[in-house]
């Protein structure tokens, strides 16, 4: 028996099952993706698959969570029959680290990671004065087919596990020896696509008996499912909703994202009006600066009036090149005065600050470069 976290609890799943409902998330083995488990599962699992008593629970989630255990033979206050009987029944996903770059302009590093099954995902390291950040993947490719994206060139392959999405900044404080003290769901995949894993993912980062991140330092970016946001807004998480708008209107975000199609954009700014009324978190709005395509002076006023009365934060990104789009960024003064105007009408904007832009700190691009063209096209 295995066991296989849908929403709303924990099941368990024969073999058979398992083949048929595990769709395209995590290859499971018939072991238990022990790092995946929220603490009430792990609970279940200690107790029911290895009738051991209740507390052990918490001795295994510290060794997973708070020490970074990379096996079992590890977990010393553990009984040697207890470490054997963890490693039959259950599974440690750890990553790999196949490649660094690091900028020789800021110190950003952007981490290329092996998974268990072959695939690769991208995360990056940025460090801050408020603490160090990591941006994470969420999925191995991306359905949602922006066209200025270099992340969903190849389609989606599937979704990651919690443990392959906690593992990244796990990997990366061992590589490092320094703490991660806040996230970024802004790496390769579309977070919302992902839901329970995500979902889990950031119940297990901020778990106080773990990595107690705190939840004021996660953000999560999605290209608009709106269902979704307003699922997220029920959650009771204090996190940061970043939405990537991009244009201003419902014929130009059409044109350049597929997946405003079935979500109008009236729909997601009311989703994420929503959702700062229920979590009193301010919304950011993300719009890569694309030269002659949204940056004009009608752009910046259409934009205003879509956001007015609004109280969120524009963050305007210049967009980064990737050879297959053609799609340039505007000069440094074009984007300064596309601020200016935003700024003029009240709202609150940012030009990003660009991190890594040696290693081509966008994310997608590594990955792409590394997997080759067989599987992306
Ligand atoms: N799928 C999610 C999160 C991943 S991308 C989303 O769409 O929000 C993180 C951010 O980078 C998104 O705002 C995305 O639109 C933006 N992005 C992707 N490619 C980019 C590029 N070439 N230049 C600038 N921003 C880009």
């Amino acid at each position: 028996m295995a066991v296989l976290r849908k929403t709303g609890g924990l099941r368990f799943f024969s073999k058979e099952e398992l083949t048929r409902v595990v769709g395209d998330n995590f290859c499971m083995s018939e072991r238990t993706d022990i790092k995946s488990l929220e603490f009430d599962e792990l609970e279940t699992f200690v107790t029911e698959e290895l009738g051991e008593k209740k507390f052990r629970a918490g001795q295994i989630f510290s060794w997973l969570h708070e020490k970074k255990a990379r096996s079992f033979d590890e977990m010393t206050n553990l009984s040697k029959d207890l470490r054997e009987k963890l490693a039959e029944k259950a599974a440690l996903t750890t990553l790999s680290v196949e490649e660094v770059q690091t900028s020789k302009i800021d110190g950003t590093k952007k981490y290329l990671f092996a998974l268990p099954d072959g695939n690769f995902i991208e995360s990056v390291l940025m460090s801050y004065k408020a603490g160090t950040s990591v941006c994470v993947s969420t999925q191995v490719g991306c359905a949602m087919g922006c066209s200025f994206c270099a992340s969903t060139i190849g389609g989606k392959v599937r979704s990651l596990a919690a443990s392959e999405i906690l593992d990244q900044i796990y990997a990366i404080e061992r590589d490092t020896g320094e703490r991660v003290s806040h996230c970024v769901l802004m790496g390769i995949g579309e977070p919302l696509d992902n839901y329970s894993n995500v979902l889990s993912f950031l119940h297990l980062i901020t778990d106080e008996r773990g990595q107690n991140m705190s939840e004021r330092n996660i953000t999560l970016s999605t290209s608009g499912l709106v269902p979704k946001i307003y699922d997220l807004a029920e959650e009771g998480l204090s996190i940061t909703l970043a939405l990537s708008l991009h244009a201003p209107t419902q014929e130009q975000r059409e044109a350049i994202m597929p997946v405003a199609k079935t979500y109008e954009i009236h729909d997601c700014i009311a989703a994420c009006k929503y959702y700062f009324e229920k979590t009193g978190r301010r919304v950011s709005f993300e719009y890569a600066l694309i030269d002659g395509v949204n940056d004009r002076d009608e752009d910046a006023a259409a934009l205003s009036a879509l956001l007015h009365g609004f109280p969120c934060h524009v963050n305007l990104i210049p967009v980064n090149p990737v050879v297959e789009t053609g799609y340039r960024r505007p000069p440094r003064e074009a984007c300064r005065a596309f601020q200016k105007k935003l700024e003029k009408t009240g709202i609150n904007v940012t030009i990003r600050r660009e991190l890594g832009r040696d290693i081509d700190g966008s994310c997608g691009q590594l990955r792409r470069k590394h997997t080759g063209k067989d599987i992306l096209e």
